[in-house]
This record gives C-alpha cells, structure tokens and sequence, in this order.
C-alpha cells in the first residue's frame, strides 16, 4: 500500500501540544464548577464580592496592599499609567521586544513610547538602552516587561528612576508569582500590570486583568477611571472607560490562585529537566550551528518560566521539524515592535534595536506549563536532537 504521510520514516509519532489546558480542569475542575455555580446563584455577574475578593487575594500574594481587577491586561497597562496621569507629551521607555500591548498601551493613553534594546542574554530591556533612550528626552516613565517570566534588572532600573524621577511600571502579564531579590513581581514598581488571558501562568476563562500597587491614591484613581470616572452612581468626575472584571472570571481565578505557585515551582523544574536533557543530548556548549543556547536566569531573578524559549539560528527550519513531528512550539515574538507596519510613525527602521532584531529570528519557546509530561519532554529534544543529526 502507497503511503503519503509526511512523518518520518520508522519513528513512532507522539504529538506533544505546546499547551493543554485541559489537564489542569481535569485536577480542579469540581471547585471551579462550583465557584461558577456561586456566582450564577448571586446572579452578580459584574465587580461585586467575588471581584473583591479575588483583588484581596492577589494583592496579597503580590505583596502589595492593593489590586484592582479589570478586563484585560492591555486595559491594566493603560490603568496604570492613566492613573499616574501619563497622557500626551509624555514619554514612557519600553522594549521593542514585547507583545503589542505594551506599546499601544502607551499611545492609548496618548503618550510617547521610546525605545531602548534589549540584553541578548535575558531578552529584557537593557538599562544602558534606557538610560541612553532618556538621555535628551523628557522621560516620564520606563515600563520593564518581565519577558518569559523573568523579571527585567530593577536594580538598574530603580537607581535610574530614583536618579531620572521616573515611574516603574512594570509590564508583569508573563509574570505572576516572578521575583527580583525576593520581591513579587506587581510590587517592584510604581504600579504592576497583569494579564489572566487563558495562555498565562494564572489563566482565566476568557479575557481579564489586574494592576498591582502599594498607593492607596492611585487604588482609588484606578477603581474610578475602570469604571467610567465615577465614585458616586452617574457623577463622572473625570473621562474613565469600561474596564470592570466579570465576577465570574473573577471567582476562577480565585481558584486558580491557589495553584500558581506550586504551578511555577514545577515549571522551574520542567526548566531544568529541559536543560539537563539538551546538556545530555550535547546540544549545548557546542557551537549553536549544532545546538541551541537554553534560557539564561540572571542570580537575583525568580524566574517562572512563563515560557522555556531557546535561541536557534536555524529556528525556522528546526520549528518546521518539529512541527512535521507534532510538536508545538511558538516564537514570541516574530517581529519587534519597532518594525511593525501601525508603529512606522514612531521613526525607527531596521538597525534601530539589533539585539531584539536578533533574537526575532532565533528565539523559539517550547511547551512548558505545569502539566506537561516528562515522557513529552524527551519527545521534544529527542526531535531536537535528530534534527541537528
Ligand atoms: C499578554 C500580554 C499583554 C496583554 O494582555 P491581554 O490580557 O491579552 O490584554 C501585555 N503585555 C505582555 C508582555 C503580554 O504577554
């Protein structure tokens, strides 16, 4: 009989998802069953306790007094700096190297964004590009994006902003549960912006957000401007939006919270299962022609590994193996922020960042999240293995 598979010659094919949400229902699917059943008897579908209650919980695991839930994480970055009143003529530095939002975020609030290259080791905004982004600008604020779960040098961020007056706001949506020198993620900066979009760490049944702070002013300022500018019923004190988070995702997340840390701490050691594996294999040290460079933690990080990502120079070709193979894998992200088609307006063209126009074309992250299986894990570098020969 003729065969037309395109799977390879004699190899058992074991799809191995890049993610599989399902298995974390299967575990805890009868209390979250029954915090959804809560909130339809309520019948309060918007803000209420179960908005409450979820804020209380996780700004006590971020280690901040306050958190305010809205509708998604992009909405939590622009909360954060409408807040601090960043609006037009104002600038924010950020990383070229980041999801969308970070920057539309910034020109949503009709700000400036700025900005600065990344270390090539952590993939995070490097604070010598900071500081030279500010030098000559009237810099309000730097937004750190905590990429993969690693949170970005606040160290040399917090001088600097100490020294320059500015406002850390942390892009923390890859990063719940991160630390930098122990402290959570969401209490590093001025404010810190969450996402529980279902493909992160702490994940919700659809879109939600929150923003993190130790101010109890800017609390009040964001729980009016998420709600159209409006402390008492139909008085608009100021120009707000509708950001409200629905009680029901809120009351998921309630649940899911308690889970994220054991959750993270098994995606450390996922992490570093991977990295044994391809040490094993012989993949790394060598030359990167023949193998990959594995994540890099700087010492004072807390990483989470929101995502495993590896850089490969043959990345395309490597991600087009595995994929023949069944294996997910993803590039966050394929394309810097600078290079995009709707940002051409901010002036920069290829060869303004080259550190995160490289790591554009040789990042490439695999399935990573506390569920996966070891077996699925050895599937993957095996594949990995076999394509470099
Ligand atoms: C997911 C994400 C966002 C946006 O969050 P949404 O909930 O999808 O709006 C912002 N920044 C980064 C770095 C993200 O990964």
């Amino acid at each position: 009989m003729l065969s037309v598979s395109r799977e390879p010659k004699d190899a058992v094919v074991q799809p191995v998802p890049m993610l599989d949400f399902s298995r974390q229902f299967g575990e805890i699917r009868e209390e979250v069953l029954a915090a959804i059943t809560q909130v339809c008897d309520s019948q309060r579908f918007i803000l209420g306790p179960a908005v409450e209650q979820f804020e209380r919980s996780a700004g006590a695991a971020c280690g901040t007094a306050h958190a305010v839930g809205c509708a998604s994480g992009t909405d939590a970055l622009w909360l954060a700096m409408a807040a601090l009143d960043i609006g037009p003529g104002d600038k924010v530095v950020t990383t070229p190297f980041t999801f969308f939002a970070s920057v539309s975020a910034i020109l949503r609030c009709g700000a400036t964004p700025v900005l600065a290259d990344i270390d090539a080791e952590t993939f995070n905004i490097d604070p010598e590009a900071v500081k030279k982004a500010c030098h000559g600008h009237d810099v309000g604020a730097v937004m750190p994006v905590h990429l993969y779960g690693q949170c970005a040098d606040m160290d040399a961020l917090s001088k600097l902003a100490d020294e320059q007056n500015l406002a850390i706001v942390e892009d923390a949506a890859q990063a719940f549960g991160a630390t930098w020198n122990g402290v959570r993620a969401g209490a590093l900066g001025v404010t810190g912006a969450f996402s529980f979009y279902p493909t992160k760490n702490l994940a919700a049944f659809g879109d939600a957000g929150l923003v993190t702070t130790r101010s109890a002013e800017l609390d009040e300022r964001m729980r009016s401007l998420r709600a159209h500018g409006m402390k008492k019923r139909y008085f608009h004190e100021e120009v707000g939006w509708n950001s409200r988070l629905d009680s029901l995702q809120a009351a998921v997340l309630a649940i899911k919270l308690r889970y994220v840390d054991a959750g993270n701490q098994r995606r450390r050691e996922l992490a570093a299962r991977y990295d044994a594996l391809f040490a094993a294999a012989g993949l790394v040290g060598a030359s990167t022609a023949e193998g990959v460079v594995v994540p890099y933690t700087d010492p004072r990080a807390g990483h989470i590994f929101h995502q495993y990502v590896v850089r490969v120079p043959k990345r395309d070709q490597l991600r087009a193996f595995l994929s023949d193979r069944q294996i997910g894998s993803e590039i966050y992200y394929p394309l810097p922020l600078h290079l995009q088609e709707s940002l051409a307006m901010l002036g920069y063209h290829k060869g303004s960042f080259p550190v995160s126009e490289k790591a554009a074309e040789e990042v490439l992250a695999l399935p990573m999240y506390p569920e996966l299986r070891e077996d699925e894990q050895e599937t993957v570098v095996a594949a990995v293995s076999e394509f470099f020969g």
